[in-house]
């Protein structure tokens, strides 16, 4: 089992759902971790667990660069980058606004550049580093209603495998996660009738919990997954075989 003692791992969207899942998961094994968001966080909570936190929204270079340059000055690295933070506005291609287009590919895609980006040249110093993009299995199968989302997860499967061939000889491997169904707030949201049409495409015959999701990801971010870059896990009870 690998030793996360001395690793620090950066999470964007720590706030709630699968990244906060993710985040604690990693601070029990007692490494440095920092979570990042965009409106609000319990920071007492977060403060109890030693997680330190940063408001920055993901799709302002800017932001992100400053957030960066300051993690970097305190813990002088960033062995794991989790690029998790992502939001929906589903609505039909006829009916989607182009605000509705731009703020989904921003957030999940143009965020998940701007992140990457900003880590690589430390990584890539330190020869080491572990990224993971939290893409979704519609990435793969497409999906009705959700046009902006999918190319924006479709987009990061693409982004995960160029990168990995960038960056592979810097030994910083590049993988992504594509969760199915998991229960939180942005599944939460969707009516019985659209969660029943989903549990149908289930073989599995139930939902996912952010725990399967956080199994998935220490599994990329540590050593026994050093041979592996460059794929797509899908972690969705066999809706994509
Ligand atoms: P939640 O809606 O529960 O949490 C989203 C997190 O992302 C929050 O912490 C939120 O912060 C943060 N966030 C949103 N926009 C930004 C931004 N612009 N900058 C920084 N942080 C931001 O989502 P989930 O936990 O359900 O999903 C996490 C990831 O998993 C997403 O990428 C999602 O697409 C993916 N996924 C989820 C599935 C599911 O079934 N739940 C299925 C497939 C993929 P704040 O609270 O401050 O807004």
């Amino acid at each position: 089992m690998t030793d996360f003692k001395e690793r620090v791992i950066l999470i964007t969207g720590g706030s709630r759902g699968i990244g906060r899942t993710i985040a604690e998961s990693f601070s029990e094994d007692g490494a440095t971790v920092i979570v990042t968001y965009r409106n609000s966080i319990e920071e007492d909570h977060f403060n109890s667990k030693g997680i330190k936190h940063f408001q920055c929204d993901v799709s302002d270079m800017k932001s992100v660069q400053a957030m960066v340059d300051s993690i970097l000055k305190d813990y002088s690295k960033i062995d794991v980058l989790v690029n998790n933070a992502g939001i929906t506005k589903d609505g039909l291609l006829m009916r989607m606004s182009e605000q509705d287009w731009d703020a989904v590919i921003d957030t999940n895609l143009k965020g998940v550049f701007n992140m990457t980006k900003a880590v690589t040249r430390s990584m890539m110093g330190k020869r080491y580093g572990k990224i993971i993009n939290i893409t979704s299995v519609v990435g793969i199968t497409g999906n009705a209603g959700q046009a902006n989302y999918v190319a924006s997860k479709a987009g990061v499967i693409g982004f995960t495998k160029s990168i990995a061939k960038e960056l592979a000889s810097r030994n910083i491997n590049v993988n992504a996660i594509a969760p199915g169904f998991i229960e939180t707030e942005m599944t939460g949201r969707l009516s019985d009738e659209v969660k029943q049409s989903y549990m149908n495409m289930i073989p599995l015959k139930k939902f996912g919990k952010s725990e399967d999701i956080a199994r998935a990801v220490k599994f990329l971010a540590g050593d026994d997954s050093d041979y592996i870059t460059g794929q797509t896990l899908c972690v969705d009870g066999g809706i994509v075989m």
